[in-house]
C-alpha cells in the first residue's frame, strides 16, 4: 500500500497574528481585532464579514492526530481562503503573501506529513510572477489560488504570464473557492458552502476553459476542490456552448489540465467523477478542519465500486504524481555531503517540459536566463553508493536489510552491499516491483521465474509478488554493490529488444 495523501487540507501559521502586529506599517490595511467572543480575528479589507480564525487551523499537532485517526500519511495544506488578500493593493498584497509563505514554510518545513502550498498576489500579475520565483526558491512546489483575484477573473489576459510561468516551472495549482458571496439568496441556510463554493469553481473553470487560457498553457496542473463543483456534469454543456459561441475554445483542449479532489461524500458521485476524469485524476481530499469536511474521507473511496487499483491511486499515488511529492527527510547517513552545485554552462533558450506524459517545447527567446532556483544544496543532493558511510545492514549480515536512501510515496531506493554470505531467506514483496541494478561485483539471483547472474551494469526486474533471493557466485567481488528501486506501479519494458 502506497502512502495515503489528503490533497485538500488547510493550515494557518500559529505566529500569524504576531507577525501582522509586528509588520505594522508594512501591512497598513490589516488589523488584528478582538471579537466579542474574546477570540482574535484578522480584519482584511474587502471581506463583508470578519470571521474568527478557527483555532484548530493553527494546530499542526491536532492535524497530525486527526490524520492518524483517519489512516492518512500526508496532508497537503492550503491557507484559509479568507486570507488570500486579493483586495490589498499591489505592494501590500505582495508583502502579505511573502510573510504568509515565509511563516508557513518556517512552521511546516520540519514536519514531513504536512505539505504547504504558497499563496500569490494575483491582483498584481507582475508581483505574482516575483512571488512564484521567491516561493519556488523557498522550496514550494505548488500554489493555491482563489477562483478569482478580487475583481480580476483568472482568465484575464494580464494573468496569462502567471499561468505560463507556473506551467513552465511544473508548479501544481490548487484552486480553492472563497466563502464570501454578495448574492443574498445564497447567503443563509449554509448555502455559501453548499452551492456558493462549487458555483465559484464552475464559473472560474468555465472561463479558463472557454477563453483558451488553459489550452495555451497545456502543461498546467490544476486541482479543483469539492469534486470540481458541477464541472464534470456541465462538461457537455460547455462543449455545446463552444459549438454555438464564436470566439470560444473547445473545452476538450483543456481537459488534460484538470484534476479533482474526492470531496463529494457519496460513493456513486465519486464513481461518476472517476468515469469523467479518469482513474489518474481524482485525489483523496477532506477539507479538514472545517465543519463541512468529509469526516471520514477514505470511506467514500472504500464504499465505491471502483477497482482496487483505482482506489489505491485515489488514496495516494495520484496525489504523489500531481504534487511530485517526495519525503522531506532522506535517510542518508550523517555526514554525507551534497556535492557543490556546478555553475550552469550556457543558458539554453529552448526548454523541453515533460508533464503528464506529454512533451512541450518552449522557446524562451534571447533574453531567457535559467532562474537560479536551486539556492540550497538540499534540493540537489548527490551521493555515491560507494561512500563508506553508506553501510547497509546486509554488508556484514547475510540476513540484514538494505539501506533506504531515498523515499517517496511512489518509489523507494535502497542500497545493498552483499559481501559475506548468501541471503538466508526468500523475499516476496506484495507491495512493490523491484528493479535491481548491479553497480559492482556479481551475484546469482534466484527467483520463482528463473535464475540469473547479475554483473556490474546489469538490471534485473522482479515483478511484484515474485519470491527471490541472492547468492554469491564465481564472479562475486569482495563487495557486491546493488541499487534496488522499489516501485508501486507495474512495470513494462519499453527499451530496445536484443
Ligand atoms: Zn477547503
Amino acid at each position: 500500500m502506497t502512502e495515503v495523501v489528503d490533497a485538500h487540507g488547510h493550515y494557518v501559521p500559529r505566529g500569524l497574528f504576531d507577525a501582522v502586529r509586528d509588520a505594522g506599517g508594512a501591512l497598513p490595511s490589516l488589523d488584528v481585532v478582538r471579537l466579542s467572543s474574546g477570540r482574535d480575528a484578522l480584519a482584511m479589507p474587502g471581506l463583508d464579514e470578519v470571521r474568527p480564525m478557527p483555532e484548530i487551523l493553527n494546530s499542526a499537532t491536532t492535524s497530525l492526530s486527526w490524520l492518524d485517526q483517519q489512516r492518512i500519511d500526508l496532508q497537503v495544506v492550503g491557507t484559509w481562503a479568507d486570507l488570500f488578500g486579493y483586495q490589498l493593493d499591489a505592494g501590500e498584497g505582495s508583502r502579505w503573501c511573502r510573510l504568509l509563505n515565509d511563516l508557513q514554510w518556517e512552521e511546516l518545513h520540519g514536519e514531513p506529513r504536512l505539505v504547504p502550498l504558497a499563496v500569490l498576489p494575483l491582483q498584481d500579475p507582475a508581483a505574482a510572477l516575483r512571488e512564484i520565483e521567491a516561493s519556488h526558491a523557498t522550496g514550494y512546489r505548488a500554489v493555491t489560488i482563489g477562483c478569482r483575484a478580487g475583481h480580476l477573473e483568472l482568465d484575464d489576459p494580464s494573468l496569462e504570464p502567471v499561468w505560463a510561468e507556473l506551467a513552465a516551472r511544473g508548479m501544481a495549482v490548487v484552486m480553492h473557492p472563497s466563502f464570501h458571496t454578495t448574492e443574498r439568496r445564497t447567503s443563509d441556510l449554509g448555502l455559501p458552502n453548499t452551492v456558493g463554493r462549487p458555483h465559484d469553481t464552475d464559473v472560474a473553470v468555465a472561463r479558463l476553459v472557454l477563453s483558451g487560457v488553459l489550452a495555451r498553457s497545456p502543461a498546467t496542473r490544476l486541482l479543483l476542490m469539492h469534486g470540481g463543483g458541477s464541472i464534470p456534469l456541465l462538461w457537455g454543456r460547455l462543449e455545446r456552448n463552444h459549438a454555438i459561441t464564436p470566439g470560444t475554445t473547445d473545452p476538450e483542449r483543456s481537459r488534460g489540465c484538470l484534476w479533482f479532489d474526492s470531496v463529494v461524500y457519496r460513493p456513486e458521485a465519486l464513481e461518476r467523477l472517476v468515469s469523467f476524469a479518469g482513474p489518474d485524476r481524482v485525489l483523496l481530499g477532506s477539507d479538514y478542519p472545517f465543519p463541512i469536511r468529509d469526516p471520514a474521507p477514505r470511506r467514500v473511496v472504500d464504499l465505491s465500486s471502483l477497482a482496487s487499483d483505482v482506489k489505491d491511486r485515489i488514496l495516494g499515488a495520484n496525489a504523489a504524481a500531481f504534487f511530485a511529492l517526495t519525503r522531506k527527510v532522506p535517510t542518508v547517513p550523517d555526514g554525507t555531503q551534497p556535492h557543490p552545485t556546478q555553475p550552469h554552462p550556457t543558458h539554453p533558450r529552448r526548454e523541453v517540459i515533460t508533464t503528464a506524459d506529454r512533451r512541450i517545447e518552449v522557446d524562451h527567446g534571447p533574453s531567457f536566463a535559467l532562474p537560479q532556483v536551486v539556492s540550497g544544496a538540499e534540493h540537489l543532493s548527490v551521493f555515491s553508493v560507494h561512500d563508506e558511510r553508506i553501510r547497509p545492514d546486509n554488508q556484514a549480515k547475510a540476513d540484514g536489510a538494505p539501506l533506504r536512501v531515498l523515499d517517496s510515496v511512489a518509489a523507494k531506493l535502497d542500497v545493498s552491499k552483499r559481501s559475506v554470505e548468501d541471503m538466508g531467506f526468500w523475499h516476496r514483496s506484495t507491495d512493490y516491483s523491484e528493479i535491481i541494478i548491479c553497480i559492482r561485483g556479481a551475484l546469482l539471483w534466484e527467483t520463482e521465474l528463473g535464475s540469473n547472474v547479475l554483473r556490474a551494469g546489469d538490471i534485473l526486474v522482479i515483478p511484484r509478488g515474485v519470491a527471490h533471493r541472492s547468492a554469491l557466485c564465481e564472479d562475486s567481488a569482495e563487495q557486491n554493490v546493488l541499487v534496488e528501486v522499489k516501485v508501486k506501479d507495474d512495470l513494462t519494458y519499453v527499451g530496445p529488444r536484443p
